[in-house]
C-alpha cells in the first residue's frame, strides 16, 4: 500500500470553505497549503470571482479547499453575485475556515461574517492570518482581543502566516481531525479543478489589477479566446512546444481602455509580460501571449454579459 493510498480505514476527506473579508489572505493561504500557485492573489481586494477548488493530499487525508470571493456588503450586481457565491459555499462544505486579518483589530466587516456563520451548523475554525506582521508583545494582545470577540463560540483559533507558512501545518492537521472518514475524491496529483482557461484568464486579471491599482477597478474581465500549442520551429534549438494564448480584456469605459494600453502600449506590455511569466510557471513551458482590450459599456450590470463571461449566479443560502 503506498503512502498516498486512500483505502486505509482511517482515511479522511472533505471540503473546506475559505471564508473571509476581501484581502485577508484567503488565496495566499490556499497557495501556501497546496504548495503551488493556483489561487490568484492580489494587493487589491476582490480578485477571486469564481469558486476555485484546490486539493491537498496528505498520507491520511484529502482536503478540498474552496476559495470564495471575500464577503462584504454588495454594491452592484456583480458584487451581489460574488457574495452569493461565498454564501452558497458555506452550505456545501464539511468545515469552514474563517480567515481574519489577525494583524489588525477586528472591525464591523468581521462581525458581519461572524453573524453569517453563527447561523450555520457547519464546524468553524478561525485563522488569524498575517501573524508575521505583529511584534511578539502584540501577538499576545491580539490573540486576547480575538478570543474575546469569539468568546461565545467554541471555534478554535490558529495564528498563522500565509506568507511565511507559520502555523500552516497545524491548520492542515486540524482540518484532518475535523473531516469525516472517507476516500480520496480526486487523483492525488491533482491540485486544482478549474479549467486551465479560467486560470489563465485570472492570471491576466491579476496583472491588470496589480499594474493599474485603483485606476481600473473591478470593471475588468478577461476572456481567453484561444489556447494553442505551436510546434517548435526548425530554428528553435530548445525544440520546446510553445503555447500561444490569445485573450481579450473587457473594460467598461474608453478611459479605462486608455489606461490599460498606456503610452505607446507600455502598460499593456507590462501586463502581458507579468501574466506571461506566471502562465509559464503554470504551464511549465514557454508561452506566447497576445492581449486585446475591448470596451463593453456597463457589462457589470448586464446579466447576459456576465453569464457569457462565466460568472454564474449562485442560489442564496440562508
Ligand atoms: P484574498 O482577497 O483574501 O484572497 O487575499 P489575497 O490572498 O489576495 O492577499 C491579499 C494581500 O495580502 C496580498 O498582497 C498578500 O500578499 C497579502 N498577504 C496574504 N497573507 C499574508 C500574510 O500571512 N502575511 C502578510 N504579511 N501578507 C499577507
Ligand atoms: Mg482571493
Amino acid at each position: 500500500m503506498s503512502s498516498l493510498d486512500s483505502r486505509k480505514e482511517d482515511h479522511r476527506s472533505g471540503f473546506v470553505a475559505m471564508i473571509g473579508r476581501p484581502n485577508v489572505g484567503k488565496s495566499t493561504l490556499i497557495n501556501k497549503l497546496v504548495g503551488e500557485k493556483v489561487a490568484i492573489t492580489s494587493p487589491v481586494a476582490q480578485t477571486t470571482r469564481n469558486r476555485l477548488r484546490a486539493v491537498v493530499t496528505t498520507p491520511n487525508a484529502q482536503l478540498i479547499m474552496v476559495d470564495t470571493p471575500g464577503i462584504h456588503k454588495p454594491h452592484h450586481l456583480l458584487g451581489e453575485r460574488l457574495v452569493n457565491t461565498a454564501r452558497a459555499a458555506i452550505g456545501e462544505v464539511d468545515l469552514v475556515l474563517l480567515i481574519l486579518e489577525g494583524s489588525k483589530s477586528p472591525g464591523r466587516g468581521d462581525q458581519y461574517i461572524v453573524n453569517l456563520l453563527k447561523r450555520q451548523r457547519v464546524p468553524v475554525m478561525v485563522a488569524l492570518n498575517k501573524w508575521d506582521l505583529l511584534k511578539q508583545d502584540m501577538k499576545e494582545k491580539m490573540f486576547d482581543i480575538y478570543i474575546n470577540l469569539l468568546s461565545e463560540f467554541s471555534w478554535p483559533l490558529f495564528p498563522c502566516s500565509a506568507l511565511s507558512g507559520e502555523g500552516c501545518t497545524e491548520l492542515i492537521d486540524s482540518f484532518t481531525e475535523k473531516l469525516p472518514l472517507g476516500p480520496q475524491l480526486y487523483p492525488p496529483e491533482m491540485i486544482c479543478d478549474q479549467p486551465e482557461k479560467i486560470l489563465l484568464g485570472e492570471l491576466i486579471r491579476e496583472q491588470v489589477l496589480f499594474e493599474t491599482r485603483e485606476e481600473v477597478p473591478h470593471s475588468v474581465a478577461v476572456l481567453i479566446d484561444r489556447v494553442e500549442e505551436m510546434p517548435p520551429s526548425s530554428r528553435d534549438k530548445s525544440a520546446q512546444v510553445k503555447t500561444a494564448v490569445l485573450a481579450t480584456i473587457f473594460v467598461e469605459r474608453k478611459s479605462q481602455k486608455g489606461i490599460l494600453i498606456g503610452k505607446g502600449g507600455a502598460m499593456l506590455k507590462k501586463i502581458g509580460q507579468g501574466a506571461r511569466l506566471n502562465m509559464q510557471k503554470l504551464i511549465e513551458g514557454p508561452v506566447y501571449l497576445e492581449l486585446f482590450v475591448k470596451v463593453v459599456p456597463d457589462w457589470r450590470s448586464k446579466p447576459a454579459r456576465l453569464a457569457e463571461l462565466g460568472y454564474q449566479d449562485q442560489k442564496r443560502v440562508h
